[in-house]
């Protein structure tokens, strides 16, 4: 399945076409350059964008000059087998210039990019010119044998040869092809093993599901083995199935991924052949080789509609706000998730998300709710993300879905791929912006009493200002806990100084953020609100003018007597 395109555009001028485009791929987002358009997403610089979108394999529909885009991808090339499909439009949407990525599909995006701006797209390859499609790109269901004979077969089909059709390739009925029962050149579809003759174009259809067990010791090896043996070719693949219970078995994975086919999942019965006619739905034929089952159909099977997926779960951390400081693994989670659960705010602060892309926004206090949903919808083959700001593992969701999954029975949920993928938490990224205040040992809280006795707060606030430890608070004060800030801010006076230097970051990272550099002598509650971070130093904690204004503020890696001194 081919990833969503990004549509990218440089100035305002492009926008209404790049909405038009949007139209036909409801989910393709619109990167906009930042301070010069908005878009659906901001980008800062145009060719390292381009670069990055086409390395990730994203079809990319640039709307300015062909050459632009050519300069640009240019140094990657070479590198590159296989490509996303990259299209230049005009601005104003009269010319679709298909670039980059012919096996891909460019040429069908052009048709449908150019139907939908009502103009002619310039398609400069000879066999889609001549015979209305590419035989090189068969459709999804088909795979093509081999590219570089598959070059030969169509430059000699375009030279005058007529060809002949052997096997079924509904696709080919509407395309001019010059047919000749007679001809030297074939065109073959199925799933033989084999070396393809010299005149032949050879096409698998993917009509082959292999049910595997965990047991059965290196899967890909005996896979291709019992392919072999059965005179069935690798191409014609489409998955592997095996049983639920085997959801989590790492090796069924790592043979699906050698293979380069999904692995799907179905509910098991004793009847193991039974078990994959039901799974497959379609009449085929089986064959039990070794440790494997072999169904071969008639026609090609979409994976997709196999039995299921093992569903994923994501708990993921977007960081502070601002879109550089989320983690590129986040960034791709969000872009592959069917699902995407959280508080609103932070829902919103994950997006723009895909029409497709379905939000569950809840209240933030519905933690556990929260995760048993996320559980739920996982558990039948979705890609779930639970979304938290900052890092999930801090005062955030992660320990609530590792603690729904303890206390789970169900084998669904525990079959599930849960990650959870970090983001820059708050304390860190405010401190980055102060300079380096939790340069030494420091300790993290929250002063949050909703679960957790305020006594065991205070205990705590108490040891860890003894210790000297620079402190991190987050959750300082709400409107529902009005006095906990300067109750705390008096246990830590009896171990500090007034002049302790205190950091407040208020929405850093975010729009209207607000740094603060006081002292702790001079700090009042009503500074801080609950979108504020407080940091307090300890005792070797400095502060000094930066040239620019405001201060810097760092402590010391060292402790106690300051090293070659
Ligand atoms: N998981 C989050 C923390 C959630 S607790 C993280 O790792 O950052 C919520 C508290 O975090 C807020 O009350 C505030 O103290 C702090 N916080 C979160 N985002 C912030 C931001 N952008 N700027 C300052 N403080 C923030």
């Amino acid at each position: 399945m081919r990833k969503p395109a990004a549509i990218v555009i440089l100035g305002p001028g492009s926008l209404a076409t790049a909405r038009r485009i949007q139209q036909c791929y409801p989910d393709a987002l619109i990167h906009g350059l930042v301070g010069r358009v908005e878009g659906d997403r901001q980008y800062l610089e145009f060719g390292t964008t381009l670069r990055e979108l086409y390395q990730q394999d994203t079809p990319i529909i640039a709307l300015c000059a062909a050459g632009i885009v050519i300069r640009t991808l240019a140094p990657l090339l070479l590198e590159k087998g296989l490509e996303p499909p990259v299209l230049a439009v005009a601005e104003d949407g009269s010319a679709v210039v298909p670039l980059l990525g012919g096996l891909g599909g460019v040429n069908v995006m052009a048709r449908e990019i150019a139907t939908a701006l009502q103009v002619a797209p310039a398609i400069t390859t000879s066999g889609e010119l001549r015979f209305g499609t590419c035989l090189l790109n068969p459709p999804s269901g088909y795979s093509l044998g081999d590219l570089e004979q598959g070059k030969r077969f169509v430059s000699d089909l375009l030279a005058g040869e007529p060809v002949r059709v052997e096997g079924a390739a509904p696709w080919l009925d509407q395309a001019q092809l010059p047919q000749d029962a007679q001809a030297r050149l074939a065109i073959r579809i199925d799933s033989a093993a084999g070396v393809p003759a010299p005149d032949e174009l050879r096409i698998y259809p993917r009509n082959v599901v292999v049910a595997v067990s965990a047991g059965t010791p290196d899967v890909s090896t005996a896979v291709s083995d019992a392919l072999h043996r059965a005179g069935l070719a690798v191409q014609s693949l489409a998955c592997l199935l095996a049983a639920d219970s085997d959801m989590a078995r790492v090796e069924l994975h790592h043979a699906a991924l050698a293979l380069g086919v999904p692995l799907r999942f179905a509910q098991a019965s004793d009847d193991s052949e039974q078990w994959l006619d039901d799974a497959l739905g379609q009449p085929a034929s089986l064959r039990r080789m070794g440790g494997v089952i072999i169904a071969v159909s008639e026609r090609p099977v979409d994976p997709l509609q196999l039995g299921r997926a093992r569903g994923r779960l994501a708990v993921i951390g977007l960081g502070p706000g601002a879109a550089e400081l989320m983690v590129p693994a986040v960034r791709a989670e969000l872009d592959r998730a069917n699902d995407v659960l959280g508080y609103e705010t932070y829902v919103r602060m994950a997006g723009p998300l895909r029409a497709d892309q379905v939000q569950h926004c809840t209240d933030n206090r519905e933690e556990m709710q929260r995760a048993r949903h996320a559980f739920e919808l996982a558990a039948q083959g979705r890609s779930v993300v639970v979304v938290s700001s900052g890092d999930p593992g801090v005062f955030a969701m992660a320990a609530a879905v590792l603690e729904a999954l303890h206390e789970s029975t169900d084998a669904d949920w525990h079959n599930v791929d849960l990650q959870i993928l970090p983001g820059v938490s708050a304390s860190l990224a405010t401190a980055a912006q102060a300079g380096a205040p939790l340069g030494h040992d420091f300790c993290v809280m929250s002063l949050s009493d909703n679960l957790k006795p305020w006594s065991i707060i205070e205990k705590r606030l108490d040891l860890a200002a003894e210790a000297d430890l620079a402190l991190a608070f987050y959750n300082p004060i709400s409107r529902s806990r009005p006095w906990q800030l300067g109750r705390a801010l008096e246990i830590v006076a009896r171990h500090r100084t007034v002049d302790t230097p205190v950091v407040l970051g208020r929405d850093i990272g975010r729009p209207g953020q607000t740094l603060r550099v006081t002292t702790l002598g001079q700090l009042a509650p009503d500074q801080v609100d609950m979108r504020t971070m407080v940091l307090i130093g300890s005792s070797t904690t400095c502060v000094f003018p930066r040239v620019e204004g405001g201060d810097w503020v760092y402590t010391p890696r060292w402790y106690g007597d300051k090293p070659g001194a």
